[in-house]
């Protein structure tokens, strides 16, 4: 994977730049969103390990000069949204407290380096999270919690620049913020552009009227958790696909097939095509079969995920093990 080595600047904003690795078909590499404005400076999400981290900060280094980062907002608590706070050690860190709350069932670090290195590398786990995560390393992340947790709605100053964040979770997971910034809208982790997104809270329907409420500021510019800034229109088109799922799902439900059944008949079906991670739609079933049956609770991230890799292994199991290189 190629990272970034520059900021772009978000068209018509000279005050805000993405640090956006590209490609689709990924887990783990995040947009994170820079504000830098007057003397000072703020951050929305960070990289997902230390590596990463650096190479963003040096990525940012030339327009940052020698201002101090003094914010740090997580979107939520997932760690390829955080894993990095702890380079910005003078920065208030903000969050939701649900999602702060939410934190601490959240694999570490640690948990990730034990999935990715001991789990068995011919079981459906161990072959997915060595094919999806092995380049990360997991050794140089940290958990470092919020300083600053709100309810509802938050707005601070950054420059000239204002920052209002909005709590729109649960939606993709527990506590979910999206942040505005004039017509620019951070959407976090509600919106992945060009891939079936995994979702870990939902409903379906409360991740819809987080992208919903987005819409309504009417945004010129719309930075989502994973792959290519975009605009209004590409939120839009965002929307459109969620309700399609939600509505394949629940007709489905209706049918009681079973989760299996219903990723064998979408992809018979040529479900999105053009969506890569087909298995990450099977998370959002699980999910959304869950919400439907009325469980008091999501099932668990860990529960998803097996079944999802279970699923992908079946369908590329037979491709020879090739390690992502570091
Ligand atoms: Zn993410």
């Amino acid at each position: 994977m190629n990272l970034p080595t520059q900021l772009s600047s978000v068209p018509g904003s000279e005050e805000l730049h993405v640090w956006a690795p590209e490609g689709t078909g990924l887990w783990g590499y995040a947009n994170c969103l820079w504000i830098i404005s007057g003397d000072d400076a703020a951050l929305i999400d960070t990289p997902y390990d230390g590596p990463m981290t650096e190479t963003m900060i040096a990525a940012a280094r030339p327009r940052l000069g020698d201002r101090v980062v003094r914010t740090v907002v997580n979107t939520h608590a997932n760690g390829d949204h955080s894993f990095g706070n702890h380079l910005f050690p003078d920065a208030e860190i903000i969050a939701t407290e649900a999602g702060h709350l939410h934190q601490h069932h959240e694999p570490t670090p640690t948990d990730m380096h034990t999935l990715v290195h001991a789990s068995p590398p011919d079981s459906a786990m161990g072959w997915y999270m060595r094919r999806h995560f092995g380049s990360f390393d997991f050794t140089s992340a940290r958990v470092t919690e919020p300083t600053l947790t709100f309810s509802g709605e938050y707005a601070f100053e950054v420059g000239r620049q204002t920052v209002q964040l909005y709590e729109v979770g649960p939606a993709h997971h527990h506590g979910d913020l999206i942040a505005r910034i004039g017509d620019v809208v951070c959407t976090g982790d509600i919106f992945f552009h060009g891939d079936h997104p995994p979702h870990w809270a939902g409903p379906l329907q409360n991740i819809i009227d987080a992208c919903e409420l987005a819409l309504s500021f009417d945004p010129r510019i719309v930075i989502p958790g994973h792959g290519r800034p975009t605009d209004r229109a590409g939120l839009a088109a965002n929307v459109e696909y969620l309700r399609a799922v939600q509505h394949e799902i629940c007709v489905r439900y209706e049918a009681e097939l079973s989760v299996e059944d219903v990723m064998d008949d979408l992809m018979e079906r040529r479900f999105y095509p053009q969506f890569g991670m087909p298995e990450r739609l099977m998370i959002v079933v699980g999910l959304e079969y869950a919400h439907l049956r009325g469980a008091p609770e999501p099932p668990r991230m860990l529960d998803l995920s097996v079944r999802a890799a279970s699923w992908s292994f079946a369908q590329h199991g037979a491709e020879p093990f090739a390690p992502t290189a570091p």
